[in-house]
């Protein structure tokens, strides 16, 4: 009995018919991305300006926020803005959700992307490090999401939460990274079931990411992964879709992440040690 319930899980889980999604639906939506200067977020922010949305772009470097911008509107973007500040900054998450009220006066999705800087080795014992690292990758989603809230309910809204993998399943060499994406998983999936108990009409997407072609990452760990990465275009466009759709979360790419997932409650041990084995370790210069 066990294998074909695992063979009708396994279909219902990867073939389920996704409602259908098309352009047009997000024309004129107003959207703040995050993290959006470069790699998945500028990504996020091209489709969205092909699709006609009203775009307010956030990061830290104002130059490369200028260009990303300068694009958006070449692309078709109803309008697109930006405004530069850090997210270490707990005062900084409410200035961008403020920005765009005044602006639009109003939200429909917010999607949260941006990541502190961490490196990719063994955990050096900097605990600092991790509470820097909470306040950027976790704490911000928390204080935009509050802030956000009202406009979100009027507009009923979507909020997508960008997470990864290692947000599922523990992964080496970057204890603090998934710490904080873990933090996610607990804070909004718990706060998914509070809105519909309350009847609040606001999704929530969290996206859980496999290895992605950015720059960032594959400086990163390009020489200790075996895996190849998937293309960051297609991931954005993947994210804004389930967004929009308003799906619970997201796997991407599907059948990596998937089966990850699904391994880590049936085989935990047998997908620890694979996750050890796609490892070169050998090529990681320990700090
Ligand atoms: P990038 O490094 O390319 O982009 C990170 C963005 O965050 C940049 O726009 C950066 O801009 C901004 N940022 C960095 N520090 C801060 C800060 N202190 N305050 C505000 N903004 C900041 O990352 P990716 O595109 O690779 O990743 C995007 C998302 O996808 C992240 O949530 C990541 O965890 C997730 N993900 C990515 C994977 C991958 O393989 N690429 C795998 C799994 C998940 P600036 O420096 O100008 O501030």
């Amino acid at each position: 009995i066990f294998i074909p319930l695992l063979g009708a899980a396994l279909a219902f889980y990867f073939y389920s018919a996704p409602p259908s999604f098309k352009e047009e639906m997000l024309r004129g939506k107003r959207v703040i991305v995050t993290g959006a200067s470069s790699g998945i977020g500028e990504q996020m922010a091209y489709h969205l300006a092909r699709m006609e949305t009203h775009l307010l772009l956030t990061a830290r470097t104002e130059a490369k926020l200028q260009k990303v911008v300068e694009q958006c509107l070449e692309l078709g973007a109803a309008s697109a803005r930006y405004i530069s500040g850090s997210m270490e900054d707990p005062s900084f998450p409410e200035v961008v959700v403020r920005e765009a009220e005044n602006t639009w006066g109003g939200l429909d999705m917010l999607i949260l992307n941006h990541i502190g800087h961490s490196t990719f080795n063994y955990f050096d014992g900097n605990v600092g490090h991790i509470r820097k690292l909470l306040e950027t990758n976790f704490l911000s989603y928390v204080a935009m999401t509050t802030s956000a809230l009202p406009m979100l309910k009027e507009s009923e809204g979507s909020i997508v939460v960008v997470s990864s993998l290692a947000g599922k399943v523990g992964s080496p060499f970057a204890a603090s990274y998934s710490a904080t994406k873990f933090a996610l998983d607990g804070f909004f999936s718990s706060l998914r079931h509070e809105f519909i108990m309350d009847k609040v009409n606001v999704s929530i997407t969290l996206c859980i990411l496999g290895y992605i072609n950015t720059e960032s990452a594959v400086r990163a760990i390009s020489h200790v992964i075996r895996d190849k990465p998937a293309p960051k275009e297609e991931c954005a466009l993947e994210i804004v879709k389930a967004g929009f759709l308003r799906q619970r979360e997201l796997h991407y790419p599907p059948w990596v992440v998937g089966t990850a997932v699904l391994l880590r409650d049936i085989a935990p041990e047998f997908l620890d040690s694979s996750i050890r084995s796609s490892y070169r370790v050998e090529n990681l210069k320990r700090t």
